[in-house]
């Protein structure tokens, strides 16, 4: 991929989707099928091993570039949601990894030989409340044994390897609250049938996402990352860097919107005049601008401060709080804007409305959002 300016990789990203246009995802999405080409032309340019290093096969840039990748993507009308977990997995293998499990796996992921893009974090249970969940794993000679369920465990039947996380110390016995929780990477191919069963849920959009049960499932020890115990530290980490990315996907989101909406207003007459030169239809288009660009800086801020070596757990929710909201607003004011043909699915805004929405909820939930800026930020009591 182009190593080079964000003017450069943006080009770069526009011109690959320009082969995936607005009829390849309605076609997809209504029969909820995976945009395997897309997935397979993304990794071919390198543009999903944007954050590996050059030593292991990847381009080695920074956060800021993936940011700007998926950002694209989205602007220019495609969903990075069926992959974009690759990406922001990918910090977790190259913190915690030891070498062994960076060299067996880095390698091959870069060139598309492997997919690691499933996140087994979420469980039906334990929701947002990561540190109550149940699925548990536990050393037994050379293999860990690991029983339990996750839930909307996204692109789970398109990855090969799953990055999980699982209870290895029961919570009665933990000292720290925190601790207790270990992430595994573990080989689906190997898995499935064999302890681990996928099943897919059908939502809103097309989004891959599936529920998955471990039954006795046996997995090597070296499928361990890091030390045992620290997982919820590592997946936070994680967490702060897929907050930004999210976000970026939102801005990308929210220029589309606009640029579909103002291009409208300026040729839609009713009334014998263009409906964009009505302050009714200009106003919430504006206002949908400006909430967008304090986004971005938002966004671009936070990956920033990331690549300095900051911690950001202020940044990146922020980040991800203002965009998810600043891409709804631009995609309720498209939808006005277009009028009775905003519902019409070959304008394919009733599409990337549906898609819009998904963020203020996942990967967390705006609630939690404000929570955290509450309690860590602001040093209010605790509410949970
Ligand atoms: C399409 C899709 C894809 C997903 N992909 C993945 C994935 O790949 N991997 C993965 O691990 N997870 C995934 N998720 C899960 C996602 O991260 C969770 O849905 C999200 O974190 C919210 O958790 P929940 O759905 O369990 O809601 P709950 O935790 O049940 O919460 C429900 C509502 O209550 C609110 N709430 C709960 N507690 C509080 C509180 N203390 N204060 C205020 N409000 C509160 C929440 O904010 C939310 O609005 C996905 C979800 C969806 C829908």
């Amino acid at each position: 991929m182009s190593t080079g300016s964000t003017a450069e990789i943006r080009e770069a990203v526009r011109a690959l989707c320009k082969h995936f246009p607005g009829p390849y995802w309605r076609d997809l999405d209504r029969a909820r099928a995976y945009p395997t080409e897309f997935v397979r032309a993304l990794t071919e340019a390198g543009f999903l091993g944007v954050l590996i290093p050059d030593e292991y096969g990847g381009s080695g840039l920074a956060l800021s570039a993936a940011a700007t990748v998926l950002e694209e993507i989205h602007a220019s009308g495609c969903n990075g949601g069926a992959c974009h977990a690759q990406i922001y997995m990918m910090g977790t293998l190259l913190r915690h990894g030891s070498d062994e499990q960076k060299r067996r796996w880095l390698p091959k992921i870069a060139s598309g030989e492997i997919r690691l893009q499933a996140f087994g974090v979420t469980e039906p249970t334990s929701g947002s409340d990561t540190l109550a969940l149940r699925t548990t794993a536990v050393r037994q000679g050379d293999h860990f044994l690991v029983n339990g369920q996750k839930i909307w465990t996204s692109r789970a039947e398109h990855s090969d390897l799953m990055l999980l996380l699982a209870r290895t110390t029961p919570q009665a016995e933990l000292k720290e609250r925190t601790d207790g929780l270990s992430v595994f990477l573990v080989d689906m191919r190997n898995a499935l049938g064999a302890g681990l069963t996928i099943r897919p849920i059908r939502t809103m959009m097309n989004h891959a996402t599936t529920e998955v049960f471990f039954e006795n499932l046996a997995i090597p020890a070296d499928s361990l990352v890091g030390d045992l115990g620290r997982g919820f530290h590592y997946i936070l980490d994680g967490m702060n860097a897929e907050r930004v990315l999210i976000a970026a996907e939102c801005v990308g989101d929210g220029r589309w919107f606009i640029g579909k909406a103002t291009a409208y207003a300026r040729e839609r007459r009713v009334f014998g005049r263009p409906i964009g030169q009505n302050q009714g239809i200009q106003f919430p288009l504006a206002r949908a601008y400006a909430a967008l660009r304090a986004a971005d800086l938002a966004v671009r801020d936070a990956a920033a401060r990331f690549e300095s070596g900051a911690r950001i757990g202020e940044e990146a929710n922020i980040a991800k709080l203002l965009a998810s909201e600043a891409s709804w607003q631009a995609a309720e004011a498209c939808v006005q804007t277009f009028g009775g043909f905003a519902f019409a699915e070959e304008y394919d805004i009733e599409r990337k409305y549906r898609e819009a929405r998904l963020y203020q909820v996942a990967p967390v939930s705006t609630n939690l959002i404000l929570a955290y800026l509450a309690e860590h930020v602001l040093d209010m009591p605790r509410a949970y």
